[in-house]
């Protein structure tokens, strides 16, 4: 049932003409992972790659999140992965306020659908959006990352877990360490009782 409503609203999301973005993305990128997933990861919006594929995360900050994640030892299969935009900006300019109003609703959509325990929003842009949904005053990055805020969502307790975004290490390898930092919280919580209704029974 969520399977079928997340996947209803990922159609939606591909035929969206929300905001002018339409105009010129190839492809929306609504975002994908288990519809039960635990762990929710939110970048800032698609790049050239995402947008030539529709998959989240397909470039190089991608393979950068991959190892973060592996780090971790968590498989990103496991973990639902989207952005605060579903369209590429052109030239990956900044999202601008009325793109990411139009957009914010899908994104609130998904969390309600997929209930997870934990959050990440993944750089700055996704900080500032994401921290007021949960009741929160918008942050600086520099001064949260690699905190965890406990919030209470519709669905229940979530923490809020506020990370460079992995596009940071692409730039400055020197941010590998404060990334592999952030994630690492993901390690602790996988090895702590609290993740335990998070890991898939196998
Ligand atoms: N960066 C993001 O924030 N999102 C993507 O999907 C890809 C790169």
């Amino acid at each position: 049932m969520r399977r079928e409503e997340l996947e209803l609203l990922h159609r939606t999301i591909r035929e969206c003409t929300g905001c002018p973005l339409q105009l010129s993305r190839r492809h929306a990128v609504p975002g994908e992972g288990p519809c039960d997933a635990g762990i929710f990861l939110i970048g800032e919006a698609p790049g050239a790659k995402e947008d030539e594929t529709g998959r989240p995360f397909a470039g190089r900050a991608g393979k950068v999140l991959d190892g973060l994640l592996g780090g971790a030892g968590i498989a990103r299969e496991r973990v639902f992965i989207t952005s605060i935009l579903k369209c590429r900006p052109p030239a990956n300019r900044e999202p601008a306020k009325e793109e990411v109003i139009a957009c914010l609703p899908y994104l609130w959509r998904q969390l309600n659908l997929i209930r997870p325990m934990l959050v990440l929003p993944m750089g700055r842009h996704a900080v500032a959006h994401t921290f007021p949904l949960f009741g929160m005053e918008a942050r600086r990055i520099g001064e949260v990352h690699g905190s965890i805020f406990d919030c209470i969502a519709p669905w229940g307790r979530v923490r809020v877990i506020p990370v460079y975004h992995p596009a940071a290490a692409t730039h400055n390898p020197g941010m590998r360490e404060v990334l592999g930092s952030d994630f690492s919280l993901l390690r602790d919580f996988r090895e702590s009782r609290a993740m335990e209704s998070i890991e898939p029974v196998e």
